[in-house]
Order: C-alpha cells, then sequence, then structure tokens
C-alpha cells in the first residue's frame, strides 16, 4: 500500500473538520453527534468519532470513513470522491484512470480560465485602463473600500468584443475558453468554409463578480453593467459550465461559512453588492443568491452550515410571489425563518449606507417570517369585502398550515380568523385540508434500516468488541447480508477479518450504540444472537407458510409433509 494516497489523505484530513462543513455536531463523549445529513431525522443518530476516525448514522445505517462521506454527500463515485480529498488534502494522485485525467484536466482547465479571468478583469479595474479607471470610481462611489474591493476580487470588463479574447486565447484553447462561458462563437454567417467561426467576449462594460465555490475556486461570474444600455440586461451571469451549477453556488458562502456554522445563522440578501456592502460593515454572514431566485440544491447546502435563516430582501420584491416561493421552499426544508424589515430603505446596501447601526437594528429586530406575511397581505387585499378574504386565506392558510408547534399555530389561525372577522373553525377547516409537501429532504432519500439489518450488525460489532465469535456458530453466511458475509465467516473461523474496514464500521457502530443507550454489551451480544435467531426463524416461517399454501393448491401432499414438519420444527424451536 506504500503508493496508495488514500491513507496518506486520511492521515492529512481529521474527519471531524471534513463533515463539520456540511453537519452541526455537537460533543457527545468522545464522539460527536448531529442530524444525519442523508435521512430526515428531528433527533441526532448522526455520530462521528474523532478517535476512530469514522462516522455512522444509527437511524439510515449509513456510515464509513472520510472517502464514504464524500461520497454519499456529493452523489459522486469513491473515484471523484478521491480527487476531492487528494485536493483538499493537498496530496497529488499519482495514478487516476485516464477517462478521469481527461474529465479532471477539462475542469482543471476551466478553473484555470476562470481564474485567469478573474485577474485580468482585476487588472484593468486597477490599472490605469481609461474605463477601468471610471469603473473603479463607480465601486468607490458605492461606499466600497479598495480593501474590500480587492478582498472580493471585484474587476471590469472593457467595452471592447475582443479583450478577454486575445488575453486568454495567449494562454488556453479558444474551445475551452467558450466552454468557460467567457467567449461565444458568432453566428455569422462566413465567406468561406476554411474561415474559422469568429469569437467575442460575452462581457463588456461590466463590473465582474466573480463567483467563488466553497473550495475558493473562482467558477464564474456576474457581470453587472457600468452604462445603461438599451436590451442589454443589467445583470448577466457566466452560462452553466462542468464547473459551475448556478442552482447550487451560492454568493459569499465562501467567505461566510465559518461564521455561518459559528453563529449557527445565515443572512440572505438578493444582489452581490448587498453581500459585499454587508461584509465591509461587519455583517459576514451575509450571503445571496444571486441572479436566481433560491433554489433547494441551494438550501440544502446552506443546511450543512445552519437551519436559521434570516431574510434581508429588496422592499420592492418582499411581497412579490418568488420570494413567497422561496420562503416556503426554505420552511419545507426545515429552516426556521425570520425576515427583518428594512422600513423605507430599497435594500440592504442602501440600508447600510443611511446608517450600520439602523441595518443592525433591523437584522437582530427580525421578526417571525408569519408576521411579516400578515402584514404584507392584509396591505394588500382589502379584508372587508369576500374576494379579499378569500385571496388573504389562500396567501397565508398555506404558511400557518407549515407551522410545527401547535400553540404558535392556534395563535396565528385566531389572527387571522380576527383579521378577516370569520369564525376560527372555517380558517381550521381549511388548514386541516391543506397536505403535507414532501420535503425536500425527506424526499431526497429515506431510508431507514429495518431491524433485520440493525440486529445483524449489532451481532458482529458485539462479537469483534468482545472477541467472542461463540454466538456466531448458531447461524449460516446466508442469514448475513452479502456486505456482511466475508466478515462473518472470517469470524467464525477466528481470522483477522479481510474486511478490516467494515470490521472497524461495524465496532465502531456497536460500540456507539451501547454506550448511547447505556447497555452493557456482555448480556447484550447473547440477547442480539438470540433475538436475530428468532427474527430469521419468523421470516423463514412466513415463507413456508406461502410455499405450503401453494403445495396445497397443487396437491402435491409430500411437499405438503416436509413443508409442514419444518413449520412445526420452528414453531417449536420460537416458543422455546
Ligand atoms: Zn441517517
Amino acid at each position: 500500500m506504500l503508493d496508495s494516497p488514500v491513507q496518506e489523505i486520511k492521515d492529512k484530513i481529521p474527519i471531524l473538520d471534513l463533515i463539520q462543513d456540511f453537519v452541526q455536531l455537537k460533543k457527545a463523549g468522545t464522539n460527536y453527534k448531529g442530524l444525519c445529513p442523508f435521512h430526515s431525522e428531528k433527533t441526532p443518530s448522526f455520530m462521528v468519532s474523532p478517535a476512530k476516525q469514522m462516522w455512522h448514522c444509527f437511524g439510515c445505517g449509513l456510515g464509513g470513513d472520510v472517502f464514504e462521506f464524500i461520497k454519499q454527500i456529493e452523489n459522486v463515485e469513491f473515484a471523484d470522491a478521491l480527487k476531492i480529498l487528494a485536493d483538499r488534502a493537498g496530496v497529488e494522485l499519482r495514478r487516476p484512470t485516464s477517462q478521469q485525467i481527461q474529465v479532471d484536466r477539462k475542469k482543471d482547465v476551466l478553473y484555470e480560465i476562470n481564474a485567469a479571468a478573474a485577474k485580468y478583469f482585476a487588472k484593468v479595474l486597477w490599472e490605469s485602463h481609461e474605463a477601468g479607471a471610471e469603473a473603479l470610481e463607480y465601486l468607490r462611489g458605492r461606499g466600497l473600500s479598495d480593501q474590500t474591493i480587492k478582498n472580493w476580487q471585484l474587476g471590469y470588463a472593457p467595452n471592447d468584443y475582443h479583450y478577454l479574447e486575445n488575453h486568454l486565447a495567449k494562454s488556453f484553447d479558444k474551445k475551452d475558453i467558450e466552454l468557460a462561458g467567457l467567449i461565444i462563437k458568432s453566428d455569422r454567417p462566413q465567406p468561406s468554409t476554411l474561415t474559422p467561426q469568429p469569437y467575442f467576449d460575452r462581457f463588456h462594460d461590466r463590473i465582474m463578480f466573480p463567483i467563488i465555490n466553497l473550495h475558493g475556486q473562482v467558477v464564474g461570474f456576474t457581470g453587472r453593467l457600468l452604462h445603461d444600455q438599451p436590451n442589454a440586461g443589467k445583470y448577466v451571469n457566466s452560462p452553466e459550465t462542468p464547473i459551475y451549477n448556478k442552482s447550487r453556488e451560492i454568493y459569499g458562502l465562501y467567505q461566510a461559512k465559518n461564521a455561518i456554522r459559528k453563529e449557527n445563522r445565515a443572512l440572505l440578501v438578493e444582489g452581490n453588492m448587498d453581500v459585499i456592502t454587508c461584509h465591509q460593515a461587519g455583517f459576514i454572514l451575509a450571503v445571496a443568491t444571486s441572479g436566481t431566485a433560491l433554489s433547494e440544491p441551494q438550501l440544502i447546502v446552506l443546511k450543512r452550515f445552519t437551519d436559521n435563516l434570516l431574510f434581508a430582501f429588496d422592499s420592492d420584491s418582499a411581497g412579490e410571489s418568488a420570494t413567497r416561493r422561496a420562503l416556503e421552499l426554505a420552511l419545507n426544508a426545515g429552516f426556521n425563518v425570520k425576515i427583518a424589515a428594512l422600513g423605507t430603505a430599497k435594500d440592504p446596501d442602501d440600508l447600510i449606507h443611511r446608517g450600520i447601526g439602523l441595518f443592525a437594528k433591523a437584522v437582530e429586530g427580525a421578526g417571525n417570517f408569519l408576521d411579516f406575511f400578515f402584514d404584507q397581505t392584509f396591505a394588500q387585499h382589502q379584508a372587508e369585502t369576500v374576494e379579499g378574504k378569500r385571496e388573504i386565506t389562500k396567501q397565508l392558510a398555506p404558511l400557518i398550515f407549515r407551522i410545527a408547534d401547535p400553540i404558535t399555530k392556534a395563535h396565528y389561525v385566531r389572527k387571522l380568523a380576527v383579521g378577516i372577522n370569520v369564525a376560527e373553525s372555517a380558517v381550521w377547516d381549511i388548514i386541516n385540508k391543506l397536505s403535507v409537501p414532501k420535503s425536500i429532504r425527506a424526499a431526497a432519500k429515506e431510508r431507514r434500516r429495518d431491524r433485520r439489518e440493525i440486529l445483524e450488525d449489532r451481532l458482529l460489532g458485539l462479537s469483534i468488541n468482545l472477541a467472542d465469535a461463540s454466538f456466531l456458530a448458531q447461524f449460516l453466511p446466508t442469514d448475513f447480508r452479502d456486505e456482511n458475509r466475508p466478515l462473518f465467516a472470517d469470524l467464525l473461523a477466528l481470522r483477522r477479518p479481510a474486511d478490516q474496514f467494515r470490521a472497524e464500521l461495524l465496532s465502531f457502530s456497536a460500540d456507539v450504540d451501547m454506550k448511547e443507550q447505556q447497555l452493557d454489551p456482555q448480556p447484550e451480544l447473547a440477547k442480539t444472537a438470540s433475538e436475530f435467531q428468532k427474527l430469521l426463524t419468523r421470516q423463514r416461517m412466513l415463507e413456508l407458510g406461502s410455499q405450503l399454501a401453494l403445495a396445497e393448491q397443487a396437491q402435491n401432499k409430500a411437499a405438503v409433509e416436509q413443508l409442514s414438519q419444518e413449520y412445526a420444527e420452528l414453531a417449536k424451536k420460537i416458543s422455546n
């Protein structure tokens, strides 16, 4: 195993550090505990052992080492998990497959191109380019310090159609620059098929905001027009590329993630400028969805860091249905949601410029999302008319429906009934008729271990921990799941398990299980073996029962006799 990078990577990446990037963990004895990111749960059954460098979930049964964790959470195969962790550990991989080399090289080239473009845009902004100077003045005029402009790697794309193309073409293939979304192939017909189709820059006369992923790499850009132009969108984003997935990236999260985890809340704003102004003013929890409506994948990413979202909307979009949908998504994903009222300010950027204290007050005084929507909805509709009552109810009932706490729920039902002046029972009728939308997390993965799996794993784990294989002798290899069968055979034969990994995992899992439930392993081993045996017997009896019915139907006397006998023996065994 001398040139295997696996161990080297494991040594360099403490499992706790890695998993804490995805799951909030609390110390529990020598282990750490949190809500499982792989199944939906309210009480934590996800355990991490820094000593063993393993994780395990008692709810859904998933578990393993750092590689297994990345495979599951990023939904990738081992080879990709290896690559991701090697990057993180700064370990060079010696022998990746040739196909992977190609994919990785392509992605690496795209990262390099984006990094080079960001550098170039910044150079134009800072280095005396005529229009660059104007862009710099614009940013300073928006209240950004030079340090902030540098920290966020802001730049300027000049009003020219080939500047970036010519610059990048010195180092990169134009096809790759096109794939990175930075240049576009012209659709102008060419005089001859021999003339290559010309390209032009995607971004011109725009302030450039690099979009940085969680690993600190530039994956794309948002460009904001410096001078208004007819028929040109104020904001333009990079298109989706192999390294940029719009619905997953969250602007500012790379910079904000540690603060968000520490304070266990995130401040969600709408624009990139809002994020930057917030950070400059000390609100380092701010992130933005940057050009898209808040999406489920973004919420799943945020959920790794916190359960608490504080929305600070632009005042003109606060009442929009897109905003309401974003809120509903967040509620469905199990976030606690609060909304900061910005008063007459246009957006967070505007309020911060009126006074940092004003914004701080709005953030700290952020109220329950429902009060906010009550005010909004009642302001928009006539609560006296039948139409108004219906519309108000239509908007608010789904939100009230999602409140888990019964007292809070009753409070808002009453508030709505009083507000539209109808009987409370009528509101309850409507609320009770609504159905539960599938939570995005529950829909993502709903896998629970059955009792048989739990007993089987525990039996093997305890046998290892107590170095006692005597309880295994009563079982057959076929009583075990495929993944446990070799381990069972090794333990029974008192051999060192060939599958060390599985052995360690089950050992760890049984160990934590005992400690968690304060059970004594010795008697628990005997009990587990007997319960597992009983369960297998019952399952076998069920099978026999249906075989027996078939044999009787076929009037196969010999078979009926044999099956009945076996059934009777099992029944006797179970009653003992
Ligand atoms: Zn789980």
